[in-house]
């Protein structure tokens, strides 16, 4: 990387929280745990000859281990975790096999079928810092916005949606305290050739009690997961629970880098998006509630 390029990490931690409805387990196999299970593992492997497998396991088991605490420095093995957790945990990308099995009427789109170079392209920062838990972003609420900062969409950008909820993290406010998309937004963005939009929020529709609730209030079932359930109709990717964008020193001039992990047959993979900031960009004519020098330098 040059030294003219400075890398802003947009993602959240994956992270173990009880009350996190993707559901994160993360089982560490500590570095003095290792000397054993690898001592047991090697003892019994399949690579070897039965006959000296025989050997080797009836000596494991009575006690003549070959590999042990003793095999390595200090008595410490490899360390590794185990994780059981949802593709939808943590900053991740769904891709539209995550909104429904169909399309545009095609297949829909898993992950590991998303086009690598829709996740590269020019980021627009579009700020929602004043909407508040449970509102609704509108069209009027982009438009206003694009205005403001003197900026047409183009296609193939990544759009990013600000609205500061990353903060809440990691409290229960952040799963149901968020600001959501609406449908008309999500249509705009896309009618101006927009792909993949990234969002600060936990969800990108409203959060789930929101929409539960209207749902139950009115028995109208529009009021369920409306943009999620869009992307059966318009091909589109969303990254949820991304972060940091207060640390972005500018709106546009910007690269949004976020490849999901080649998850096969899933509908989602995590992901380390990041901004790509060139040094020449102009961050003394925007106030974006920047703090650019808690940028890390690349
Ligand atoms: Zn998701």
């Amino acid at each position: 990387m040059d030294r003219t390029t400075t890398i802003v990490d947009l993602s959240m931690p994956v992270a173990d929280l009880p009350f996190d409805p993707g559901v994160v387990k993360i089982e560490p196999w500590t570095h003095a745990d290792g000397p054993r299970r690898i001592g047991r593992k090697a003892a019994f492997s399949r690579h070897v000859p039965l006959a000296t497998r025989l050997g080797r396991a009836i000596g494991y088991l009575t006690g003549r281990r070959r590999i042990d605490e003793r095999s390595f420095p200090d008595g410490l093995f490899l360390g590794n975790e185990f994780l059981t957790l949802s593709v939808h945990a943590g900053t991740h990308v769904d891709a539209p096999f995550h909104y429904g099995p169909t399309c545009e009427g095609k297949a829909a789109k898993k992950i590991h079928e998303i086009p690598l170079d829709w996740c590269v392209g020019p980021g627009v920062l579009i700020g929602l810092t004043d909407k508040k838990p449970g509102e609704s972003i509108t069209v009027e609420d982009l438009t206003a916005e694009l205005d403001r900062i003197g900026h047409e969409l183009q296609p193939g950008e990544i759009v990013l949606l600000h609205t500061g909820s990353d903060h809440l993290w990691p409290t229960p406010a952040y799963f149901g305290g968020h600001p959501g998309m609406t449908v008309p937004a999500l249509d705009f963005l896309l009618d101006h050739g927009i792909r993949v939009i990234g969002t600060d929020t936990a969800g990108f529709d409203l959060p789930a009690p929101v929409m539960i609730e209207r749902y139950y209030r009115t028995g109208d079932r529009t009021h369920l997961w409306p943009c999620h359930l869009f992307g059966r109709t318009r091909e589109y990717l969303q990254i949820e629970r991304m972060g940091h964008f207060d640390r972005l020193p500018a709106p546009t001039g910007f690269t949004v880098c976020c490849l999901p992990i080649n998850v096969r047959g899933a509908g989602a993979g995590w992901a380390r998006p990041v901004a790509l900031v060139p040094a020449e960009i102009d961050t003394a004519a925007i106030d974006n509630g920047a703090t650019s020098s808690e940028v890390v330098r690349g």
